[in-house]
């Protein structure tokens, strides 16, 4: 049997081959899983590119959502039909501190989809059963590969926050991962909002899903305008890749507030140490997020709380998406239809 994929082609110069493969037999532990849909992620263009080290010849994707076809025999957790996730956390150890905390996915030999084992923008995908999450009956499936990552992402990151009914969050990037970020904040911990962009477009599609006011710092102090009209935000959750967004996030907070970064942008941030100690200020990182987590993300998405705003594509159009997303042009998710492949398969 074959299948059709996006690979990083052997320069890994940022775009992508739709190549055929041979799909090989599965093996202990593992399901075959027909994909339906697979959201692209900013983090697909830094594997394209090598950004994170070369690797020619592996299938992108960590947004897919497909149906499982068949099990190895000892798989307990899945069965044929099943509608499950092919999400960054692809797998892990199991054992390791991390892995029996309920931090797997800081386990220092995790795999992620797309990155170190082969993703889900193909037509099939090859998963640990273990990790392989399943989709909730009642949500949309292509909506489904938007949480995977990018709803997940921001779930977990406000969970890190710690921010409680009634307080405020500063979500820093209203993009793909930060228009989630609203919806789940608002809709699910029940606080008040801020976006902050410097895409107008941006923050009108924020307003619309929940943000309680929006700051363009292209046109006033973003941290001087939550100040003003909040008395500082009790936590700030940074999606965008940007310096001048962690040092501006830093400071729109009040005393004893927390700073969760997401967005991976190259640079070093600006922390004063007179004011994270006088203030009690906390800074930290959030990765993705657990199975758990992902479990709990589709589960408010099944309950329509929480809507991704996606775009269906087509395999083909991979590198025409990439040039989108590097050109700052895509709002809400570009999401490809794998059915809509034209290989001609029967799936
Ligand atoms: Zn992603
Ligand atoms: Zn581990």
């Amino acid at each position: 049997m074959k299948m059709k994929a996006a690979v990083v082609t052997a320069a890994s110069d940022g775009n992508v081959e739709i190549v055929e493969r041979d799909i090989r037999p599965i093996q202990s532990g593992e399901a075959l899983v027909e994909v339906e849909y697979c959201g692209v992620c900013h983090t697909d263009l830094h594997v394209a590119a090598g950004d994170y080290g070369k690797k020619p010849g592996r299938v992108l994707g960590h947004e897919g959502i497909g149906i499982v076809k068949e099990v190895a025999p000892d798989v307990k957790n899945l069965k044929p039909g099943d509608r499950v996730s092919i999400a960054w956390l692809f797998a892990s150890c199991g054992s390791c501190e991390y892995c029996v905390s309920g931090r797997e996915t800081f386990c220092r030999s995790v795999l992620n989809a797309g990155y170190t084992a082969d993703g889900g923008m193909a037509t099939h995908c090859i998963v640990d059963a273990d990790y392989a999450v399943k989709v909730p009956d009642g949500l949309d499936p292509a909506q489904a590969s938007s949480i995977t990552c990018a709803g997940v992402t921001t779930y977990k990151a406000i969970k890190v926050s710690g921010v409680r009914p009634g307080q405020w969050i500063a979500i820093y990037g209203a993009g793909g991962l930060g228009n989630l970020a609203v919806q789940y904040a608002k809709k699910v911990f029940g606080a008040h909002v801020v976006a902050v962009d410097i895409n107008d477009d941006k923050l009108a599609l924020a307003k619309e899903v929940g943000a309680d006011f929006t700051v363009n710092p292209l046109k006033e102090d973003a941290a001087k305008a939550i100040q003003e009209k909040t008395g500082g935000a009790h936590a700030a959750v940074v999606t965008a890749v940007s310096r001048a967004a962690f040092n501006s996030a830093v400071d729109c907070l009040r005393a004893c507030g927390r700073l969760v970064a997401v967005g991976l942008p190259p640079e070093m941030m600006d922390l004063s140490i007179p004011r994270l100690v006088l203030d009690g200020i906390e800074v930290v990182g959030s990765l993705v997020g657990t199975r758990e987590d992902l479990v709990e993300a589709f589960q408010f998405g099944a309950e329509g709380l929480v809507v991704p705003k996606v775009q269906l594509r087509k395999l083909d159009e991979a590198n025409a998406i990439f040039q989108e997303m590097r050109d700052g042009k895509i709002q809400g998710r570009m999401v490809i239809d794998m059915k809509a492949c034209g290989c001609g398969h029967a799936h």
